[in-house]
């Protein structure tokens, strides 16, 4: 957060206009130190298939999957605005073949913020509601095909299908399987790992954007219903099929306890004291816990 301070301090002081500030920040990659940067090289999962990690949940952006061919490369996600000279970097230094297919796991920024600079020379793909996300929220780089509940990419030797079981972290979320490889990118269905503060990445139902505590753990049964062993998550490091299922069942007793707390009285006001997370490794902020109340007591 320092970092993001500092750009943000040294920007109003170049820059005459508040707006121009945010923009600048938006448009440029922060200062990481050697040891974080080394934490964000493109690393191989396995033959064909590569990470640009994102660790912290934050400006080190989300996990880029990148899947290798000899007819040429697919991506999930692409980070940050800022991000697409330093992927197009990483993915060089492992091949020489182009990047022709990108694939959105959501719409939010630190997953599909580069997606504008990457359509000129490759297509991007995604759920229908990722579009209508991306032009609600005013953001650029709209994909320019769209699917409802599955589409796939042949390339090469390569077999990679774009699932939507449901909603989530938001009501566009596809899961990415490799299935030649029994390997998946989630989204921010599942992540795992601390933000630079110090406290662990928790599950986000981003109600707003059609997200759903309530479905989330559904929408990941139907997730562990493909033939996996390798998950790459939103953020944090490459995991295992048993941690998707740990996960799901944690994000079901968030649901099993808020549902219980109600029984016992709970208000609206309360509900966050009243429901414990921490035993879950999940430090969920209030709000979090009164869009689940909202949710459970809707209609
Ligand atoms: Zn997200």
């Amino acid at each position: 957060m320092r970092d993001l301070k500092r750009t943000t301090v040294l920007s109003l002081v170049l820059l005459t206009g508040a707006v121009l500030a945010v923009t600048a920040w938006q448009r440029q990659r922060p200062d990481f130190t050697p040891e974080q940067e080394a934490r964000l090289q493109i690393r191989q999962v396995m033959d064909g298939l590569y990470v640009i990690p994102g660790f912290d949940g934050g400006q080190s952006g989300g996990n880029v999957a990148v899947r290798v061919t000899g007819d040429g490369v697919i991506i999930v996600d692409n980070k940050f605005p800022y991000s697409f000279d330093f992927i197009t970097e990483q993915v060089a230094s492992v091949t020489d073949e182009p990047i022709k297919y990108i694939l959105n796991t959501h719409h939010h920024g630190d997953h599909a913020g580069s997606n504008a600079d990457f359509l000129p020379n490759a297509e991007v793909i995604a759920h229908k509601n990722v579009r209508a996300n991306i032009l609600r929220n005013n953001q650029t780089g709209a994909p320019r095909v769209v699917f409802a509940d599955e589409t796939a990419v042949y390339l090469g030797d390569a077999e990679v299908h774009a699932y939507h079981f449901g909603r989530g972290h938001t009501n566009g979320d596809a899961v990415i399987y490799f299935a030649d490889l029994r390997a998946i990118h989630t989204g921010d269905l599942f992540i795992h790992g601390q933000r630079l503060d110090g406290s662990t990445l928790a599950p986000f139902w981003d109600v707003r954007n059609g997200g759903s505590a309530v479905e989330w753990p559904a929408t990941l049964t139907g997730v562990l219903a493909l033939d996996f062993n390798t998950a790459i998550p939103g953020h944090g490091e490459t995991l295992t099929k048993n941690d998707v299922r740990t996960f799901r069942d944690n994000v079901e007793k968030v649901l099993d306890r808020t549902k219980a707390a109600i029984d016992n009285g709970a208000t609206r006001d309360t509900i966050a004291d009243q429901v414990e997370t921490g035993d879950l490794g999940w430090p969920l902020a209030p709000v979090r816990l009164q869009d689940v109340y909202d949710e459970l007591t809707a209609n």
